[in-house]
């Protein structure tokens, strides 16, 4: 717990209220906790994200280290990004640096860019403009400002407008505090995930937000606030007005967060699961049982995140729950001895996950994948040694799932193989005759070979497929 705490005030400056503007709690003057009564270091933020800020404060800007890298620092973990938050707007900012762009059509951000596909973005104070329906611009985050009216906010609308308190914390580097504006520290050491103001009126803003509290929960092994989940287990319906494309980009998150099994039974406990995986609750939920196969191999993924600190592909994972679908096996055995043809196995695929909105390409790469498993599966290991598998598209999505489930209808030795060839590809052995069209196939091509590599399963490399995904909106460039 915090020992000592100082206030100040927010200054609300000259900001304009719109007519939807959620209620905000009476005062706006912060707690504000000093160096000595956090844990967070200037040695563990980014230095590219600290130069940021000297130079926004040295032109006599304000600037905060904002968001999810403040409450990674001060749980103890590495941040995943580093988002500052200013006064200074989106011009100003590109005034200020070279390596700068602004993004957004509606809400502008600046990005910022470093050597190795390094992006810190930078965000104006926003206030606390609801749009019906939030649209993402990065990282999934929603963007409230409104270019044309400009309508920028101070500190305490910014904190106001996040969604969790643990999410709304400011680190200021002038005196190495932490300002709070919504008891998001409290939150922190109590363990408790709350979402910002009345909880129905911030799901029906935006119904993502039901989602982001349970990851969060699930994630740092918190728990939900009552009226927090009280809302969503009375408005989880809510979800099904959310944008499909960022539902489904949510969701592929949380799969591959390394928390996947607790996240699925949480979203199941708060109703939410039947908009997202409703085959998950079939057959009395047995798949997500505890003990069961299915949730036995979730956790290997989920371990395999914790191990290698980054994104996993989604093919694989999702692959491995169609699997499960097939025939809700109780058992590697069950799972052996289900006898089906290519042909079967596309309908299957068909039907599943129909109330997500799965992009087509990743359908296909399912598709591949499944396809080569159950190949695979069905053929004499001694002719599975001679087929050339480094040169096929999934090998190295195989290899994840064939680890995942445990074990192999070859007692092992078909894991061996499909791992080799799988090093085999992602060091060009298996892939010369294919480079060409590797190439026209871009950022697919480069990912899959990075997925493959043999440092990935260390956690060495950050995958290029996560942070090609990333690229659509984060574009890449050096200093
Ligand atoms: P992660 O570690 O998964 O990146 P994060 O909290 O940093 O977690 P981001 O999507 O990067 O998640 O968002 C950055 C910040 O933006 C959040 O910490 C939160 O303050 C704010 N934010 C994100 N999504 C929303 C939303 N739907 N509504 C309000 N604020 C949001
Ligand atoms: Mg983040």
């Amino acid at each position: 717990m915090p020992r000592e705490k100082s206030t100040r005030s927010g200054g609300r400056g000259s900001r304009k209220k719109s007519e939807t503007t959620p209620q905000t709690p009476e005062t706006e003057t912060p707690e504000v906790y000093p160096r000595n009564d956090h844990c967070v270091s200037r040695s563990e933020i980014d230095s590219d994200a600290l130069k940021i800020m000297y130079r926004l404060i040295r032109h006599g800007y304000k600037a905060y280290l904002v968001g999810g890298g403040v409450r990674d620092l001060l749980l103890g973990k590495k941040p995943k990004d580093f988002d500052i938050a200013t006064d200074a707007t989106p011009r100003n900012i590109k005034a200020l640096f070279r390596n700068c762009r602004i993004i957004g059509r509606r809400f502008k951000l600046a990005h910022v860019y470093f050597r190795n596909n390094k992006i810190i973005e930078v965000a104006t104070f926003r206030d606390i403009v609801e749009s019906s329906e939030s649209s993402p611009s990065s990282d999934g985050e929603a963007s409230l400002i409104v270019e044309q009216n400009n309508v920028y906010g101070t500190p305490a609308t910014d904190a106001f407008r996040r969604d969790l308190t643990i999410n709304a914390l400011f680190y200021e580097l002038s005196t190495f505090s932490i300002i709070d504006y919504v008891g998001g520290m409290k939150d922190l050491n109590s363990k408790t995930i709350r979402i910002i103001g009345d909880p129905k009126t911030r799901y029906q803003e935006d119904p993502v937000r039901m989602m982001r509290a349970i990851r969060h929960a699930a994630r740092a092994h918190f728990s939900i606030e009552k009226k927090t989940l009280a809302a969503i287990q009375n408005h989880h319906a809510l979800i099904e007005e959310a944008s499909q494309v960022r539902v489904y980009e949510e969701l592929r998150k949380d799969l591959s967060s390394g928390s996947a099994l607790p996240m699925l039974r949480l979203y199941g406990d708060a109703g939410l699961l039947q908009h997202l995986l409703p085959e998950l609750l079939l057959n009395d939920s047995v798949l997500l049982k505890e003990g069961s196969f299915f949730s036995e191999a979730l956790g290997r993924i989920d371990q395999y995140a914790c191990e290698s600190k980054e994104e996993l592909p989604t093919t694989s994972i999702l692959a491995m729950i169609a699997l499960f679908l097939l025939s809700y096996p109780s058992s590697f055995e069950d799972l052996a001895e289900q006898r089906l043809d290519r042909e079967e196995l596309n309908d299957h695929l068909k039907s599943c996950f129909i109330k997500l909105t799965v992009p087509r390409k990743e359908r296909e790469r399912i598709d591949d994948l499944l396809g080569l498993w159950l190949r695979l599966f069905q053929t004499p290991l001694e002719r599975v040694a001679k087929l050339n598998l480094e040169r096929r598209r999934s090998i190295g999505d195989l290899a994840l799932l064939l680890r995942w489930l445990g074990e192999d209808s070859h007692e092992g030795k078909l894991l061996e193989l499909v791992e080799e060839a799988a090093s085999k590809k992602s060091s060009g052995q298996g892939t010369k005759r294919r480079s060409s069209s590797r190439q026209g196939r871009g950022k697919r091509g480069n990912s899959e070979q990075k997925s493959t590599s043999p440092n990935r399963s260390k956690g060495k490399t950050r995958s290029k497929r996560s942070s090609s995904r990333r690229g659509n909106r984060r574009q890449k460039s050096s200093e």
